[in-house]
């Protein structure tokens, strides 16, 4: 850090309180943990300055060998521990992994034209009639993904990302009553909208999804199961979701993040079936450019780091602290989601205290937490100031915390929202009204909570 303190010292200033933030405020974003070193080792290093596009064996640029051996460890590493058929460990984050794994599944179900079927072996010379024909192969197919508001993904189909935009997609919805997932209403909706793609996975649904369920639903009506565990891909290496919840034996098409429970550096990976693996190699050139050298190496030895046993007691630890910490939320009278969480990541339903969540999130930010407003199913308030906060314990297990420590946050979380209120608003025509944005929380208030 000398060095980059010696090249632009506001960099290494930031970095140095990133770090003293993320020591002395309680990290709870559901989505992120604590990396090893030996895994930011194997990351910040010289292997960042070598191109290696194509994957290892097939290379466009010279001098690979090297990136060849440590592309294949990680995709060796990543199907054992994942007991994959095929692994590609390229992508630089989930968003990229999903569309690799579209566009194989496109290209393995419906195929693009083949330059010999256009007739033409230069893809340079192909006239704009040829393009449109391989637009018209590809487009208008069906995805059927969890809706943004049930705890899906924007690359799930939501409007605004591009996976609406390559799909015709349709979403599904928890049960407005239970909050949970209703395999017998998806199945009906399956069977009508019939997808290429029936796509499971989530990044705010605090339960288990059944995927032996969801592959009879795919088979049913002919679709591509293809499962997005970015979430929770640590609670599968570490063998807590196993038999029906672990999507490896069911998915056709399986990606992930790199950086959640599974506690790697910031990335992805698709692992998939035999039949789709020609195409998932292709990821670059199909959607990304060259792959992150340094990045491949910290992925295999966070792979490494989660064979070993230490790995499956962390993960069996996460699922009891979040379960607990759900049960001591409910006990100080917070109104959780479904009623609890069997995976990573509880919700918290703040309107009981007269706040959304954009100002609960505020709220206990400044009181020491970091956490994230989340959207609930069918939530009133929109996906900008929402009306819940998403609570996760991948972070806090990797720093030794148990159930007792989970009892004390529940009651630091009490004493926050309910010392918490929206201000009032003092000028213009919502005057005397209350805020959606600010709100009042006394210092003393904060202080107690941070000294706990
Ligand atoms: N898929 C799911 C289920 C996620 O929760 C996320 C990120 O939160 C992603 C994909 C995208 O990952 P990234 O942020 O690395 O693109």
């Amino acid at each position: 850090l000398q060095q980059v303190a010696e090249v632009n010292p506001s960099i290494a200033a930031s970095v140095v309180k990133e770090l003293e933030d993320q020591r002395s405020n309680l990290k709870l974003i559901a989505s992120e943990n604590f990396t090893s070193t030996n895994t930011q080792a194997a990351m910040g290093n010289l292997l960042t300055d070598k191109y290696a596009e194509g994957f290892a064996g097939a290379r466009y640029y010279a001098g690979c060998d090297n990136i060849d051996d440590i592309e294949s460890e990680a995709c060796r590493l990543a199907c054992e521990l994942f007991e994959a058929e095929h692994a590609y460990v390229q992508p630089h984050s989930g968003a990229d992994a999903n569309m690799i794994a579209f566009w194989a599944i496109l290209q393995a179900k419906v195929g693009v034209p083949t330059l010999e079927e256009l007739g033409e072996p230069n893809p340079a010379k192909l006239s704009r009639e040829d393009w449109n024909k391989v637009r018209a192969a590809m487009g208008n197919q069906r995805l059927l993904g969890l809706d943004y508001y049930s705890g899906g993904h924007l690359t799930h189909g939501y409007r605004f990302n591009v996976s609406a935009q390559t799909f015709d997609a349709y979403s599904y919805s928890v049960d407005p009553e239970t909050g949970l997932l209703d395999y017998d209403a998806l199945e009906k909706q399956a069977e009508e909208v019939k997808p290429l793609i029936l796509l499971a996975g989530y990044s705010a649904y605090p339960r288990k999804m059944n995927f032996r369920r969801m592959k009879e639903i795919a088979d049913k009506v002919g679709a591509v199961l293809m499962v997005d565990m970015a979430h929770f891909a640590g609670l599968v290496a570490g063998g807590v979701f196993e038999g029906d919840y672990n999507p490896m034996p069911f998915a056709d098409v399986v990606t992930s993040t790199t950086h959640k429970t599974l506690r790697g550096p910031r990335g992805g990976i698709v692992l998939c079936k035999k039949e789709f693996a020609e195409f998932v190699d292709k990821g670059c050139p199909l959607v990304i450019g060259g792959p992150l050298p340094h990045v491949m190496a910290a992925k295999a030895i966070a792979f490494q780091e989660a064979l070993k046993p230490e790995f499956k007691a962390y993960a069996a630890k996460v699922v009891e602290n979040t379960s607990a910490l759900a049960a001591a939320m409910i006990e100080e009278g917070l109104t959780i989601a479904t009623g609890g969480s069997d995976n990573h990541l509880l919700l918290i339903n703040v309107t009981s205290f007269g706040l959304n969540g954009r100002q609960a999130e505020a709220a206990v930010r400044e009181a020491g937490v970091t956490l994230n407003r989340n959207s609930l199913p069918f939530d009133p308030n929109g996906p900008h100031y929402t009306s819940g906060l998403r609570v996760g314990a991948p972070a806090v297990t990797s720093l030794g915390m148990g159930v007792e420590q989970m009892k004390e946050i529940a009651s630091i979380f009490k004493l926050i929202l309910s010392n918490t209120k929206p201000a009032t608003i003092q000028k213009g025509k919502n005057a005397g009204k209350p805020s959606k944005v600010k709100f009042e929380l006394a210092d003393e208030v904060k202080a107690e909570a941070k000294s706990r």
